[in-house]
């Protein structure tokens, strides 16, 4: 017997170990506030499910009619024969949306940052990442082959520096952060950080992807939060957080849009996104540009509960956003917390090493829009409990 594999056992066995095993929990229910989760009905903390899009019925109908009219799969790459009307029509109503001049569409947020980036940097270039920039944009940079040089996490000044010693090496340098951090919720000064990328004459991208239907006007993203329209080179998206469904996006600059068309690799090597996640999508535009009701809700919900956590004497971290951390150190107490969270009746996921650094272990909850004041307090009272029982709170 052959014991090629072999070495996979052993590396799974080094991760359940050390308490570094996913254990992956299954949905019996559609998204929402409440899930059925292992069986289990459930309070839900963990989605990215921002504004309830998931399963709203506008969104679930546009789906509907969609498939019946023009059937489900794409059967091809967008550059053959899988670019319908209605692919056209979701990049000009997000370009609107984003109060910027172009957009393309991607099957994901990951594929539009690994179509997006290896397509304006190559071998002899650099990309000025910030150090916590999301795992897609690492694996996007590394696919480009470009030199990857960091800057300290939000630190304009510090971006400064790294162009300073290095701008003069590279014929094209990419700055790349993420708009809002997803494991804190702080907001990247993109304001600053543009004004650095313009001092040095380098491109910038920015990914929105806990930003878009969050920040900005109607949740019109980071771009428009920080009043940058034009100047941004290209903000890369996600349509499968806030806009509950799933896709990505490139948006900025007509110029890097068309260059997209012709060279980015997800969009000529893989399927088109499908007729129902389209439909769906356009749908979730016209919700948010009809009424801001689902944001400002999403903000409220997030102002209570985080006042509310930080009177009960929980740290939340750096977050300004509906992205809610509960730092709590040590990743072994994180997991305890959610399990007994989870007993409590309530799905709130613990977050350790690798994702975040050392003794920087939290439970993250995300707050939407979907949650009702009712919702919110049984949450607290839950993590009251339990924060007193393990001895993160007094009282
Ligand atoms: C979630 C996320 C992505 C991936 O988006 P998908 O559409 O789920 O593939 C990319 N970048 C950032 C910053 C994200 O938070």
């Amino acid at each position: 017997m052959s014991n090629k594999l072999q070495w996979i056992e052993t590396e799974l066995q080094t991760l359940k170990d050390s308490g570094l095993y996913n254990r992956i929990r299954t949905l019996s229910s559609p998204q929402g506030a409440w899930l059925v989760v292992d069986g289990k009905q459930v309070l839900n903390f963990c989605s990215n499910n921002y504004l309830g899009l998931a399963n709203h019925p506008r969104i679930v109908k546009a789906a509907q009619d969609a498939v019946t009219k023009y059937g489900v799969g794409p059967a091809a790459v967008r550059s053959i024969a899988g670019t319908m009307e209605l692919h056209l029509e979701l990049e000009r109503r997000l370009a609107a949306f984003k109060g910027v001049e172009s957009a393309i569409t991607f099957q994901s947020g990951f594929t539009a940052n690994m179509g997006t980036i290896p397509a304006l940097v190559g071998k002899d270039d650099a990309i000025v990442s910030d150090e916590l920039n999301h795992a897609s944009i690492i694996d996007g940079s590394r696919l480009s082959g470009a030199k990857i040089l960091r800057y300290a996490h939000c630190d304009p000044a510090d971006l400064d520096r790294v162009l300073t010693e290095n701008r003069g090496q590279f014929p094209k340098v990419l700055v790349i952060t993420d708009g809002v951090f997803s494991m804190d919720g702080d907001i990247a000064p993109l304001d600053k950080i543009y004004e650095v990328c313009l001092k040095h004459d380098v491109m910038l991208m920015v990914d929105d992807a806990h930003g878009e239907g969050v920040i900005g006007a109607g949740g019109r993203g980071i771009v428009d939060h920080f009043h940058l329209h034009g100047k941004v080179d290209v903000e890369v998206g996600t349509l499968s957080k806030a806009f509950g469904v799933v896709g990505g996006v490139s948006a900025g600059k007509p110029i890097i849009v068309e260059w997209l068309r012709q060279r980015g690799r997800p969009f000529l090597f893989s399927s088109a996104m499908t007729v129902p996640d389209v439909a769906a999508c356009l749908a979730a535009v016209d919700i948010l540009e009809e009424s801001t009701e689902l944001v400002d809700r999403l903000w409220e919900n997030a102002r209570y509960f985080k006042a509310e956590m930080k009177r009960l004497g929980f740290d939340t971290g750096l977050s300004t956003t509906p992205i809610t951390p509960i730092m709590l150190g040590e990743a072994p107490l994180a997991q305890q917390f959610s399990r007994e969270m989870f007993e409590a009746g309530v799905f709130a996921m613990a977050i350790g090493f690798p994702t975040v650094p050392r003794g920087k272990a939290r439970i993250r909850v995300m707050i939407s829009a979907a949650h009702a004041r009712e919702d919110l307090d049984k949450g607290l009272e839950a993590f009251a409990a339990v924060g007193r029982k393990l001895g993160v709170i007094n009282g």
